[in-house]
C-alpha cells in the first residue's frame, strides 16, 4: 500500500512493543513483573471517577465546545496562575483527549515543512512523531546523564539557528526523572529569544516531584509567555490515563487555531470526562499528595536495589515515576538487555533506545507499581545480571 509520506516514519510506541512480548509469555504461563508501562498503579481517585459518573447520569454526553467546557477552562486557568506563577486566561487554555494532542496540534499549527525542531533525545516518541507529520527537521539533542539530563548545552548551541521553528522541553522528564534547573531554563529561553523560536514545555509531570525539588517552567521567564505553549494533562496526576484528559495553555491566537483543529478533527473531549477533571482539579487535593509520598519511597527502594547489583549505575530520579539506569558496563545493546530481561529474569523494562538513540546504554523502569513487585523485580533483575559478564 502506498501512503502519505507525512505518516511513512511513524512506529509503535516501544512500550506497547514490550507489553504485546510480555503478554505473550504470560499466555505461555510465565509470570511477569511490568515495569514497562508508565502509567499510575492507583485507580482513579474515587472522588474523581463519581463526578464523571453522577455527570453521566445527568446526561451530560452531549456535544460541547470543541475548546473545553467553559469551567474547566477557567478552573484550568486559575490553577496554572498559581502553579506555575504566570497569568493564564481561560481563552489560552485548549482542552483535549489526553496531553497528546497538546503536543501534536500546536506543532501541526506552528511548524512548516523544513522548519527545524529541537527535541530531547531520549525523549517521549511522540515529539519526533508529531515533527515528521508536520513536515518539520527533528533535530535530536542529547540529554547528559552528568547534568540530571538536561540537553547538552554544547550540542544545544551548536544546532540551535534561525531556521529553529520550535524547541521542546520535557521536566521531569520520560525516560530520565530528570528536573531542568533555572539556570538551564534561562540558557534555553535565551536562544529561543534570539532566534525567535516557540517553546514547546511539556509539564505532565509537573506535580510529580520528589524532595520539594522546584519545577520551574520556563513560560514564567521574561518574554517567554509570549512564545511558550505548556502542555499539561489529568493522565498522571489524578490517574486518569484512560479517561483522555488533557490541555495546553498558550497565546490566545494560538489557541484559536489549535480549537479549530480540535474541531475538524477530534470534534470535543468528552463532557463527563471533564467534568471529572473539574472535580479533581478543584477537589480535595490530599490524595495526589499520599501518591507522590509513595512513588518516593517505592523510588528509594528501587534506585537503591539496582545501585546495589554489579554493572549497573543509577541516578536518584528528582521527578515523574521513572527509574533510568545506566547499563552499559554490561557491553550490549539496550535492546538486547531488555529482552534478556524479559525472557530471563521474567521483569518487563524497556530499552533506552525506545526514546531515540540517545537512550543506548539505558534502560527505563517505572515504579509505579507495588512494593512487592519491585522488592521481586530487583531480586530477579539481580540474578539474571550476575549471570553475564561485564565488558
Ligand atoms: N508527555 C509525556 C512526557 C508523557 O510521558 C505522556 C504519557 O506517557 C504524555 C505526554 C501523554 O499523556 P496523555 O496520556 O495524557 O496523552
Amino acid at each position: 500500500m502506498t501512503f502519505a509520506e507525512r505518516v511513512t516514519h511513524l512506529a509503535p510506541e516501544g512500550a506497547y512493543h514490550m507489553l504485546a512480548l510480555a503478554q505473550a509469555l504470560e499466555a505461555e504461563g510465565r509470570e511477569i513483573v511490568h515495569l514497562e508501562i508508565g502509567q499510575p498503579d492507583v485507580p482513579t481517585f474515587a472522588n474523581v471517577a463519581l463526578a464523571g459518573i453522577q455527570a453521566i447520569r445527568e446526561g451530560q454526553t452531549r456535544y460541547n465546545p470543541p475548546a473545553g467546557v467553559p469551567a474547566l477552562r477557567e478552573a484550568i486557568a486559575k490553577d496554572i496562575t498559581q502553579q506555575r506563577g504566570i497569568e493564564v486566561q481561560a481563552a489560552q487554555v485548549v482542552v483535549g483527549p489526553g496531553a497528546k494532542p497538546a503536543l501534536f496540534f500546536p506543532t501541526l499549527a506552528l511548524v512548516r515543512p523544513g522548519d527545524e525542531v529541537i527535541y530531547p533525545d531520549p525523549g517521549f516518541p511522540t515529539y519526533a512523531a508529531m515533527i515528521g507529520v508536520a513536515g518539520g527537521v527533528p533535530v535530536p539533542v542529547p540529554l547528559r546523564e552528568e547534568t540530571d539530563f538536561a540537553f547538552d548545552l554544547e550540542v544545544f548551541d551548536r544546532v540551535v539557528n534561525e531556521r529553529t521553528r520550535m524547541i521542546v522541553l520535557n521536566s521531569p522528564s520520560n525516560p530520565t526523572g530528570g528536573v531542568l534547573s533555572a539556570q538551564v531554563l534561562e540558557h534555553v529561553a535565551d536562544a529561543a529569544q534570539r532566534h525567535d523560536a516557540w517553546v514547546l514545555s511539556d509539564e505532565i509531570y509537573a506535580r510529580m516531584a520528589f524532595d520539594g525539588v522546584p519545577v520551574p517552567s520556563i513560560a514564567a521567564l521574561p518574554g517567554m509567555r509570549e512564545r511558550t505553549i505548556i502542555c499539561d494533562g489529568f493522565s498522571k496526576t489524578y490517574a486518569m490515563t484512560g479517561w483522555r484528559l488533557g490541555f495546553g495553555i498558550m497565546p490566545e491566537p494560538l489557541a484559536e487555531r489549535v480549537g479549530l483543529l480540535l474541531t475538524h478533527s477530534i470534534g470535543c473531549t468528552a463532557t463527563f470526562t471533564q467534568l471529572a477533571g473539574l472535580e479533581g482539579l478543584t477537589g480535595p487535593q490530599d490524595q495526589v499528595e499520599a501518591v507522590m509520598a509513595e512513588y518516593q519511597r517505592r523510588r528509594d527502594v528501587l534506585v537503591a536495589g539496582l545501585n546495589e547489583i554489579p554493572g549497573v549505575s543509577c541516578r536518584v530520579p528528582q521527578g515523574a515515576f521513572y527509574a533510568f539506569p545506566n547499563v552499559s558496563a554490561f557491553g550490549q545493546t539496550s535492546d538486547w538487555m531488555a529482552t534478556y530481561l524479559l525472557e530471563e529474569a521474567g521483569v518487563a523494562v524497556l530499552p533506552g533506545t525506545a526514546f531515540g538513540q540517545g537512550g543506548e546504554g539505558y534502560l527505563r523502569l517505572c515504579f509505579a507499581n507495588s512494593m512487592e513487585n519491585i522488592e521481586v523485580a530487583l531480586e530477579r533483575m539481580a540474578g539474571a545480571l550476575t549471570r553475564i559478564g561485564m565488558t
